[in-house]
């Protein structure tokens, strides 16, 4: 069989090929406020899904709803702080009911603050890892309840993931261990037909990194090392999520793909 069809014996025709379009999907983008989630959201609206936005402040959302609704696409803004897990299950079970179902999952919601290992405390340590990883894990938890064949979750992934960074110890925990939670969650749910991959954007500059940014010496020595010679765009990253999460890659499961500008491959 070939994808639930008979294998064409000759040429691939057309109709046999996986499609880009997200119509008619159901997604839920976390932390799509501003930066990275909310060019993913805008972008899963441009190839047809009806998005719900998740983050802390239904005000910082309205630019997004906006954004998606000007597309002709639905919208359903919620407040969200993914950090507070018994807020998540009554969250997700509001986009799911009011969309009737979630096909889509990005797990973008993210934070960072940089501090010398042996100055970061447990506040530090708790915020940034119950907002990546923990508060990650439960929210794919809630969709995962209610996603059935042909789903697929993104999760938001880092350098950091793989690579080393000073000062980036609960950052940098926290992006491995969803690195690693994508891996879990991929091979566990792939009998269900939910496909689980991860993201790992290169060097985007939004509020997030902005303060690295302000340095111009920490600009020109990042140029130097990222093969295409810039820094991402955030659209950038709208291609790889969509094909991600399309049926595109209906046979892509527990994988990494970084948008980097070909950082990874130098090092
Ligand atoms: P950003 O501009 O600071 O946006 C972060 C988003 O997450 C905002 O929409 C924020 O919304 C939301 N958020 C933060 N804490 C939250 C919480 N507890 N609950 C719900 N929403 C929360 O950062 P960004 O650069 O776009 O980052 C987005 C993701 O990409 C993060 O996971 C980050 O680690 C990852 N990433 C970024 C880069 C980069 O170069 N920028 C590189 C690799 C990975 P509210 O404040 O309105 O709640």
């Amino acid at each position: 069989m070939y994808g639930g069809r008979e294998r064409p014996d000759t040429v691939m025709q057309p109709s046999f090929l996986p499609s880009f379009s997200l119509q008619g999907r159901k997604a839920l983008v976390t932390g799509a406020s501003r930066g990275i989630g909310e060019a993913l959201a805008v972008g899963l609206a441009a190839f047809g899904a009806d998005v719900a936005i998740a983050g802390r402040s239904l005000d910082r959302l309205e630019r997004c709803r906006s954004a998606i609704e000007a597309q002709g696409r639905h919208c359903l803004a919620v407040e969200l702080d993914v950090a507070v897990t018994r807020r998540i299950e009554p969250a997700v079970a509001m986009a799911a009911d009011a969309f009737g179902g979630l096909d889509i999952l990005i797990n973008n919601a993210g934070m960072e603050q940089i501090a010398p290992s042996l100055d970061v405390g447990e506040e530090l340590w708790d915020r940034i890892v119950d907002t990546n990883l923990k508060g990650a894990f439960f929210v794919a938890q809630a969709a995962g309840r209610r996603m059935g064949k042909g789903s697929a979750i993104l999760n938001i992934c880092s350098l950091t993931s793989e690579v080393g960074v000073p000062t980036a110890a609960p950052y940098g925990s926290s992006k491995s261990g969803l690195l690693g939670l994508t891996r879990t969650l991929a091979v566990e749910w792939a009998s269900r037909g939910i496909r689980v991959n991860a993201l790992g954007p290169g060097y985007f500059r939004t509020e997030l990194t902005e303060t690295f940014y302000r340095d111009e010496g920490w600009q020109q020595r990042m140029l130097d090392r990222i093969p295409a010679g810039r820094f991402g765009a955030l659209d950038d990253l709208v291609g790889a999520a969509v094909f991600l999460c399309s049926d595109a890659a209906r046979y892509v499961t527990g994988q990494i793909l970084y948008v980097d500008g070909g950082y990874m491959a130098s090092i």
